[in-house]
């Protein structure tokens, strides 16, 4: 047991990096975006999957945003306000979503 804690600690240099959040710039979101709207199977800046409840659902054009240059599509009115209020936790769950 002590000889593995060792080796293990010997075999494995702390990369010292925490656990950071997604920093909320620019370029993230648009990558996020761009996962998303490839994830659908079609790159045409479209995001068909609802990144407003982060649960992958299928978007409906009736429930559309505009952000980053991208269209989006919510699953129900709900989720589109819920990303509207804050579109950046709505980013987030999307980046959950299509991973
Ligand atoms: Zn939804």
């Amino acid at each position: 047991m002590l000889a593995l804690a060792l080796l293990l600690a010997c075999g494995s240099p702390e990369p010292a990096t925490p656990a950071t959040p997604a920093a909320s710039t620019g370029d993230d979101v648009a990558s996020v975006l761009a996962k998303a709207d490839a994830h659908d199977g079609t790159v045409d800046k479209v995001v068909s999957e609802c990144g407003g409840c982060g649960l992958g659902m299928q978007g409906d054009p009736a429930h559309a945003a505009r952000h980053a240059g991208y269209e989006l599509h919510f699953c129900a009115e709900g989720c589109l306000q819920r990303f509207e209020a804050d579109p950046e936790a709505g980013v987030q769950s999307l980046a959950s979503a299509v991973d």
